[in-house]
């Protein structure tokens, strides 16, 4: 996440920077470092921005599960089924897609930044 999709994220949560401080649980300097660029946005940070964005105001009620949108047909051996957590797959590490299992969190995240199935949460 660089440090414009970071303040995009901010905005379209209609937060201000101390309350995003307040919700990511971080000093209200960290994020002015975030926005100024003066600091990387780790992965852990990334995950809970996206999972704020994708779970704004019942947004996720209408996502569909990324088991029915990939037909992945591994559903029954992941993680992310047995949390019933479809539109958080991203979220969850040890998904058993092809291209995260295994993975570190910043791998992971750098993989599922591309997919549709959180692509198509933060419109
Ligand atoms: S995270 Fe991947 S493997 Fe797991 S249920 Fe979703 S699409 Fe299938
Ligand atoms: S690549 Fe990531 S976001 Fe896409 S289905 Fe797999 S775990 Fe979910």
């Amino acid at each position: 996440m660089d440090t414009e999709e970071f303040a995009r994220s901010r905005k379209k949560l209609g937060k201000t920077q101390k309350e995003m401080a307040e919700l990511l649980g971080i000093a209200l300097k960290t994020v002015h470092s975030y926005e100024q660029g003066w600091r990387t946005i780790p992965s852990h940070i990334e995950r809970q921005v996206y999972f704020l964005v994708c779970n704004h105001r019942g947004k996720h009620k209408s996502a569909v599960p990324c088991w029915e949108k990939k037909h992945c047909g591994m559903e029954q051996q992941c993680p992310a089924w047995e949390f019933q957590s479809g539109h958080l797959c991203w979220f969850i590490c040890g998904t058993c897609c092809d291209c995260t299992q295994g993975c570190s969190l910043e791998d992971k995240m750098e993989k599922c930044r591309s997919c549709d199935i959180l692509k198509d949460q933060l419109e």
